[in-house]
């Protein structure tokens, strides 16, 4: 009895809804929101016209390749910076592209971080990626009234040694490469890569604690305004070699991190069309 109910009172609800919709909509709306419907009769005119549209008289031969392709998205230049040289915003660093000389590489115009922004250690960073995390600290405070915190940031070819070393003894050759970069393989190294914590959640560069926070969840959806990419996605690993790290922001510039934001390309390798770097070549 209860079904039988509902079925009357679904039926009566449907026949309002259409009701309502067909005096608000009328009936060429309600055909084109229907899409799959008989086409109204200036849709069906439209129709009629495009393909009764003047054939080029002098018919250029397009390449049958051209036309089958998906068309390129225009407007975005793939090769305005280098995507190997270690001075480049756009230089991909991962287990199978070191940084060319890395012992000797010193990224330019290094900067200390201005005394507002919390910098528990000290770190610096390149001008450029700076001054767009400045901005980008600036706008956290004021759309989600949050402190965000540089926890690190350039690390010389000597500190990640050190780093790396650490992790072997603490976990091994294996469990090392998964959470630290080898000695010419971090992109801290390069200048423009920064550890990013909030000075509420307590959460660490460790775990996935971060990425649940307001704080991580607004840099993941916003830091491509401010010309920064979540490196080391989840579910990347197999291509980055990195597991999920919320807190790590690389800066590659607001063009290519727009573009990577509204085509849905995650990362830098695959953005590219660079080999996955899984592991190291040896
Ligand atoms: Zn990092």
């Amino acid at each position: 009895m209860v079904a039988a109910s509902l079925v009357v009172i679904v039926v009566a609800l449907l026949v309002i809804v259409t009701v309502v919709v067909v005096k608000v909509a009328g009936p060429k709306e309600l055909a084109a929101v229907a899409g799959t419907g008989a086409p109204s009769a200036p849709a069906s005119a439209a129709a009629s016209v495009q393909p009764t549209a003047p054939p080029s008289p002098t018919p250029t031969v397009a390449p049958a390749s051209a036309s089958a392709a998906p068309p390129a998205p225009a407007g975005f230049d793939k090769t305005k910076y280098s995507i190997d040289d270690p001075n480049s915003i756009w230089f991909v660093v991962n287990k199978l592209r070191p940084i060319p000389d890395a012992a000797n590489f010193v990224p330019p115009n290094l900067v200390d971080l201005p005394p507002d922004i919390p910098n528990p250690n000290g770190y610096q960073m390149r001008g450029d990626a700076e001054q767009a995390m400045a901005t980008m600290f600036d706008a956290a405070k004021a759309e989600i009234n949050t402190q965000l915190v540089a926890q690190s940031g350039y690390r010389d070819y000597g500190v990640q040694v050190d780093a790396y070393h650490t992790y072997v003894n603490l976990d091994g050759v294996a469990g090392a490469d998964q959470t630290s970069a080898r000695p010419g393989y971090s992109e801290h190294q390069t200048g423009l890569a920064m550890d990013i914590l909030d000075t509420t959640s307590g959460c660490s560069t460790d775990g996935l604690c971060f990425s649940k926070t307001n704080a991580g969840q607004w840099l993941a959806a916003n830091a491509y305004r401010f010309g920064f990419l979540l490196r080391y996605p989840a579910d990347k690993t197999a291509v980055t070699g990195y597991e999920y790290e919320p807190w790590h922001f690389r800066y590659i510039g607001v063009d290519l991190a727009t573009e990577m934001h509204n085509t849905g390309v995650e990362t830098l390798e695959e953005f590219f069309g660079l080999p996955p770097a899984p592991d190291y070549a040896g």
